[in-house]
């Protein structure tokens, strides 16, 4: 389980991440760290693209980047925005964050002191899961 120390670095990286947002259109900033069952980080901002349905949230890239590099299981997400509102993971990253942990911690931070702790599951409670594919 994660301690606060490595709670605190996992905001920490996704403030510093925000950054490196590419959001010409919006100009919104948000950015994200995930935190996986091996203690490493991996960190991810918004994408965004002139054909706007190309664009990909800062959570998504954050997990990708994970996931990519060989992790499977996910223990916490940090993601930092301007305000509440900016830290609220869309339908599809909610669905993303589910499927490498009901349980993830989901740590929302906004650089206005907003700040809310909940799990991947609360989150979106009626999730599809990996299992119900096999009963299919
Ligand atoms: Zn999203």
């Amino acid at each position: 389980m994660a301690g606060k120390k490595e709670l605190d670095a996992l905001v920490a990286a996704a403030k510093k991440a925000r950054a490196n947002a590419y959001s010409p259109y919006s100009k919104v900033k948000i950015g994200a760290a995930v935190l996986t069952s091996s203690g490493e980080i991996y960190t991810g901002a918004n994408i965004e693209n002139a054909s706007y349905g190309l664009s990909c949230c800062a959570e998504r890239t954050a997990i990708f980047k994970a996931v990519s590099e060989g992790a499977r299981k996910i223990v916490a997400i940090a993601v930092v925005g301007k305000s509440e509102d900016f830290t609220k993971p869309c339908g599809a990253c909610r669905q993303v964050m589910v499927e490498f942990n009901p349980k993830m911690k989901v740590l929302r931070r906004g650089v206005d002191g907003f700040s809310e702790d909940g799990t991947a599951g609360s989150l979106l409670p009626e999730h599809f899961k990996p299992d119900e594919l096999a009963r299919g």
